[in-house]
């Protein structure tokens, strides 16, 4: 088998690994799983959703709460289609799709020969003798809905659509964000929030999905800034990729070239990420000129400007974005996350520990508080006594049952960093010197260390923020 097969082979099980981990430990479901299941859509479990909430929290402070240059916005879903015309979405927002006329199969035609013929599943989609594909047509990727309980079938303003990302609602909202919140050129409009897209082929686990959540800043500046803020953005949001735990050697950044970019942006770069299916894109930071709030201006008939204190002049700010995708980033950070290692156990067999080595910031669970036998009520009451100390400030687990090397690997598989050990010296059974202290051990190392129960709220806090 050539090396390239090989390692293919490799990166598939690496990837079925995954899934199955997320599925077993309640990361990630598939959406209405009990009937058959929704394609494209994903439920978190309680795991996937703190693991979540984490990313967006340290995204919002970092981007929003920690500048005086960025504020937020939440705007609706549900979209009016005067939007969409003049953003370009309602002409222009379509894949290519291809029919196969035997198989009945239907697939994005830019992207054939990432696809499996589902009659011979070695085959791309027309690759055998059987497939039969129709010319490639527009397949518009927006989820339509109407709005009213008494909507006639042909009535056009009826139509509503799903918001196919979340970038609209801040620019047709820039004025009233710019009258009520006093904030002068260069500043963002930061949201994270569901945006929808009826992909023709969902596929690489949660990576291509139809409904999904995006972190987006629209970040507004003079026309003559434009170039520079999208170089300033691309290192910022490398930073946040290795914040979280993302080191730069596994992501690439593609400078996207002239005629692949969308026609109105003078600078794209795309950052992307090694998935074990391939290196592909979990954000892009793009220029997009003054696009936006020029189109929203015109279709409106209320010019969208900004005027300068200083220059006395009136002009449509330019933009610049950053448009990460947050299941994206949680899929990236969950492969990057994984890992198994031969370790030995105290009788001297060696076993497959399987660990999430999360950065301790995003990580679900960040402490495991666990007596050493559950059945010396002593033990148990100073652990409760611990979990109720440190849960006010952190997600704690409690956990009593099986012996504690057990213990600890379920919390090492769904990369719980630190385990806090209640034993007979917490008690003080071995002399007062080790009277309320406790073992910590860390999940990368497995070293352990002893420390008073009142140093860990600080040193847990330093590490987790
Ligand atoms: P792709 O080329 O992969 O379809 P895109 O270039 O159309 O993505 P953008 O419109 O730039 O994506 O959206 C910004 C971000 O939103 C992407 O970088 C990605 O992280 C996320 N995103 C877009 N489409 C999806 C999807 N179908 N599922 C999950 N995340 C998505």
């Amino acid at each position: 088998m050539s090396d390239q097969k090989t390692a293919e082979k490799h990166n598939a099980a690496l990837m079925e690994k995954i899934v199955s981990l997320c599925k077993r430990r309640g990361f990630i479901f598939q959406s209405s799983e009990i009937y058959g299941g929704l394609n494209g859509c994903w439920d978190y479990g309680p795991l996937g959703t703190e693991l979540k909430r984490n990313v967006k929290e340290y995204w919002w402070r970092k981007h929003v709460q920690t500048r005086d240059d960025i504020v937020g916005l939440d705007g609706a879903i549900l979209t009016h289609r005067e939007v969409l015309k003049s953003s370009g979405h309602l002409g222009g927002f379509s894949d290519a799709l291809v029919d196969c006329r035997t198989c009945k199969g239907r697939f994005r035609a830019d992207n054939l020969e990432g696809l499996q013929c589902p009659k011979k599943p070695s085959c791309v989609p027309g690759g055998h003798g059987e497939c039969d594909l129709t010319e490639p047509r527009e397949f518009n990727l927006m989820f339509q809905t109407r709005m009213g309980a008494s909507s006639d079938e042909n009535d056009e303003n009826a139509v509503a659509y799903l918001r196919p990302e979340t970038a609209q609602s801040i620019f047709v909202q820039f004025k009233n964000v710019l009258e009520t919140s006093r904030v002068k050129l260069p500043f963002g409009i930061a949201q994270i929030g569901k945006s929808f897209r009826n992909e023709i082929n969902p596929r690489n686990f949660t990576f291509r999905s139809r409904e999904f959540e995006q972190m987006e800043i629209e970040f507004f500046c003079k026309p003559e800034d434009g170039l520079r803020l999208t170089d300033e953005w691309l290192e910022e949001r490398l930073k946040f990729y290795e914040e979280i735990g993302i080191p730069r050697e596994h992501l690439h950044i593609l400078d996207v070239p002239d005629g692949d970019r969308a026609f109105y942006s003078k600078k794209t770069y795309d950052i992307e990420y090694e998935f074990p299916f391939g290196i592909q894109e979990l954000e892009g930071v793009a220029y997009r000129t003054d696009y936006d709030l020029t189109v929203h201006g015109k279709g409106s008939g209320k010019p969208i400007e900004y005027y300068d204190d200083e220059t006395k002049e009136r002009f449509v700010p330019h933009v610049v974005e950053p448009s990460a995708g947050c299941d994206r980033t949680i899929l990236a950070l969950i492969c990057e996350a994984y890992d198994e290692e031969t370790v030995t156990d105290e009788k001297g067999k060696e076993e497959t520990r399987i660990v999430m080595r999360f950065h301790p910031r995003i990580a679900p669970i960040k402490v495991g508080i666990f007596p050493l036998l559950k059945n010396k009520p002593e033990l148990v009451a100073k652990a409760r006594e611990v979990q109720a100390m440190l849960s006010p400030m952190m997600n704690v687990f409690y956990d009593e049952s099986a012996a504690i090397g057990r213990r600890y690997r379920r919390q090492d598989e769904v990369g719980t960093p630190y385990g806090v050990t209640i034993d007979f010296d917490t008690l003080g059974e071995n002399g007062d010197e080790l009277k309320d202290t406790v073992t910590v051990r860390e999940r990368d190392s497995m070293s352990q260390q002893r420390m008073k129960i009142a140093d860990l709220p600080a040193f847990l806090l330093t590490k987790i923020h």
